[in-house]
């Protein structure tokens, strides 16, 4: 049995007349900037979210540069984050003249430890960038608390977590600024790139807004030096066109992982932990073993594709290179990054699918 990681083609598939006649309807209005669809997107996602403000742009990362500088985030200025996450989310601290300040990761959630915050404030520290990894939110109440008492922002990388709650919390409703990623493989993904910054605060969305068009307060009137970053009509209507199944898929992700729950239990992989009072999303569904890549190679032997998500923590890399840190300062994240495999979970996939999955991995422990 073939089973994939993603499957792009047969979700397009399932949805094939109505994102055609959306990509068409764009094409005949011709407004390929800006158009109805954007706005029509921009308020939906909000909505979805609990944030009073959505501005498109045009990719996740551009959302945090963007969502960086609105809280006034700049050089001189630290700003607090995870090790063990996508490359973006340090890159754009670093883009804005920030230093990151990395903080070790729960083993469980696979989240930034947040007990541990604290210890890594300093007289610079102006923002916390925590990361819904994986589809789960970092704990809002306590991230809220320590802002409150410091005096910190708080932006938050949901990229991964749209659809997510917490305690009936919804991703956007805490915090300075919620960012979205619409790369084609996330939970609501579009046909090229493009993201989102959700905002409760009515001047930092005018500020983003400003700086997705250069900078501009009007037209030809410039206010700051911004960026092209743009959320496109086409994306928008493709994105609208998926949008009324967001739930369902969630749902059928959070169906996989419950029976992966259930069909290793008993073994000796780690499941991924859930904290109480939290709706995981399963962007991803990471297991974690000691032999990782003997697993991996075994899996693919029976058609399972799987994924290291992700190979290396960010510490270490070249560009954190002047930021002074060694293989040993964050020694949960290191751990994740030699143990962690994420196993197939989209909801196109079939229960027998998951199941054939499961025994594939419960036969590999059983021969080693
Ligand atoms: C996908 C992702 C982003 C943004 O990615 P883009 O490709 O720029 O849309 C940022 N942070 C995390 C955690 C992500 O997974």
């Amino acid at each position: 049995m073939r089973v994939p990681l993603v499957d792009l083609r047969a979700q397009y598939l399932s949805l094939k007349e109505t994102i055609d006649a959306a990509i068409t309807h764009v094409c005949e209005t011709a407004c390929f900037i800006d158009g109805e669809a954007v706005h029509k997107l921009e308020s939906e996602i909000a909505a979805l979210s609990g944030a009073r403000f959505g501005i498109g742009v045009a990719s996740g990362t551009d959302a945090l540069v963007l969502a960086l500088r609105a809280c006034g985030i700049g050089p001189g200025d630290e700003v607090i984050t995870t090790p063990f996450t996508f490359g973006a989310t340090s890159e754009a601290i670093m883009l804005v003249g920030a230093r990151p300040v990395f903080v070790d990761i729960d083993l469980c959630t696979f989240n930034i430890d947040v007990s541990r915050i604290e210890q890594a404030i300093t007289p610079r520290t102006r923002a916390l960038l925590p990361v819904d990894l994986f589809g789960q939110m970092v704990d809002r109440g306590q991230l809220q608390e320590i802002c409150r008492r410091y005096n910190l922002k708080l932006i938050i990388d949901a990229a991964q977590a749209i659809g997510a709650k917490q305690r009936g919390l919804r991703i956007a409703e805490t915090g300075d600024a919620t960012i979205l990623s619409f790369y084609p493989t996330k939970n609501l993904g579009a046909f090229g790139d493009g993201g989102m910054v959700l905002t409760n605060d009515a001047e930092i969305a005018a500020t983003v807004r400003r700086l997705r068009v250069h900078g501009q307060s009007g037209y030809g009137h410039y206010e700051v030096i911004g960026y092209t970053s743009r959320l496109d009509t086409l994306q928008a209507a493709v994105l609208l066109a998926k949008l009324p199944m967001l739930e369902e898929w969630n749902e059928g992700r959070r169906q996989h992982a419950a029976l992966y729950q259930t069909l290793l239990a008993d073994t000796s992989v780690t499941l991924p932990g859930t904290e109480p009072g939290n709706y995981h999303v399963y962007h991803q569904y990471t297991i974690r073993h000691p032999q990782r890549d003997t697993l991996q190679a075994h899996l693919q032997q029976h058609g399972v594709d799987s994924k290291v998500f992700y190979p290396q923590p960010l510490h270490i890399q070249p560009p954190y290179a002047s930021l002074g840190y060694r293989l040993g300062d964050f020694p949960h994240a290191e751990r994740a990054t030699r143990e962690v495999l994420s196993i197939p979970v989209v909801p196109e996939l079939t229960t027998e699918q998951v199941e054939y999955v499961a025994a594939c991995i419960r036969n590999f422990l059983d021969s080693n």
